[in-house]
């Protein structure tokens, strides 16, 4: 149960997960199988590539007064040059650690902890294998988890492998960051970083949880104090030049002072990422799923009407700082560089 388990010492549980979760000398991540697990039990459609793989639909409509979601469907349209689509199939393949332990998480806690039972070393090239030789090929590839940045290597590795096959300008490569270690920069060369940053039709999404300290280390089962340093690694992706986007989500134990709360939320993104950063952010209305239904208690019940609390208070937020034709235009052309 997410309410019985400690504070995580994130930075050491990142460690040892890393070490569980990647063969660097043979080019080897571990990657979930969603077979027999109860994120298998909420897919819409059978896994594929032999339980390794799963087809996600993003769409486009949240319910009122969440936004839509443009996320990846936007950026992989403009990449790829296809028209204005309000969905867009993605095959993803999820790594099989994850540095928090987030109560809302629809992946089972099993698909996060480097479980042999449930996962299995597999090079950028096996995950291509499997790919190719399915009869449906959605366009966008999303490396997600788990946290895939414990192991920042899997997206070069992927990128360096479609490019090698000759897919950059058929595939779009999207990839996942909970926002939890800066190990992009501290495993990879700086040349490295910069082939990832420069290889065509890739993004990346980074997810905020919570709008302050408190809704943060409720949600995830990190130290509070590690919220406001997802804002300093955003910045740090931003600079680079990344094609990064953000996604939040609100859950929370009070809804007290929600505006005050939001408020400071979206100066943070604005003063210590981008001013522009809140265009490109898209708040995520959680729901539940097989795997949260065992760790749902009536806080995080609560949680829930919370978010629908701040919701407003987000959109009120962006009506005060950006005008209509601002909130009104496609994500992609909220440039965040010269
Ligand atoms: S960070 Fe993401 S993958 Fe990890 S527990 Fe939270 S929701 Fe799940």
């Amino acid at each position: 149960m997410n309410e019985a388990l400690p504070i995580i010492d994130t930075a050491k549980f990142s460690e040892h997960l890393r070490v569980r979760g990647i063969r660097t000398e043979q080019q080897q991540i571990l990657i979930t199988n969603f077979k027999g697990s109860q994120q298998e039990q909420d897919l819409s459609a059978p896994t594929n590539c032999a339980g390794y793989g799963r087809i996600h639909h993003f769409r486009r409509p949240q319910p009122h007064p969440w936004p839509s979601n443009p996320l990846p469907i936007d950026p992989a349209a403009r990449a790829l040059g296809l028209p204005q689509l309000d969905e867009i199939q993605a095959q993803v393949f999820q790594n099989a650690i994850c540095s928090w332990r987030c109560w809302y998480c629809f992946v089972d806690f099993d698909l996060l902890s480097a479980n042999p039972a449930h996962a299995q070393f597999m090079s950028a090239d096996d995950l291509l294998d499997l790919y190719v030789a399915e009869r449906t090929r959605p366009v966008v590839i999303d490396l997600s988890g788990g946290q895939p940045d414990l192991v920042p290597e899997w997206s070069l590795w992927m990128s360096d492998a479609i490019a090698r096959r000759g897919l950059t300008t058929s595939v779009y490569l999207w990839t996942d960051d909970n926002l939890s270690n800066d190990y992009l920069w501290r495993f990879l060369k700086s040349e490295e970083i910069e082939r990832l940053r420069r290889s065509a039709n890739y993004g990346r999404v980074g997810c905020f949880k919570g709008f302050d300290e408190k809704s943060f280390s409720f949600n995830t089962k990190a130290a509070p104090a590690l919220f406001y340093e997802q804002f300093g690694l955003m910045n740090r992706l931003v600079t680079a030049g990344f094609d990064v986007y953000g996604y939040a989500t609100f859950t929370g134990t009070s809804d007290n002072e929600m505006h005050i709360l939001m408020s400071r939320f979206v100066d943070s993104l604005q003063e210590q990422v981008h001013p522009l950063f809140p265009l490109r952010t898209i708040p995520l209305r959680i729901g539940a799923f097989t795997p949260t239904k065992g760790r749902m208690r009536e806080e995080h019940v609560k949680a829930m009407a919370v978010q629908e609390t701040a919701m407003y208070a987000w959109n009120a937020e962006l009506e005060k700082r950006f005008s209509p034709e601002q909130r009104a235009a496609n994500i992609t052309l909220h440039r965040l560089s010269q």
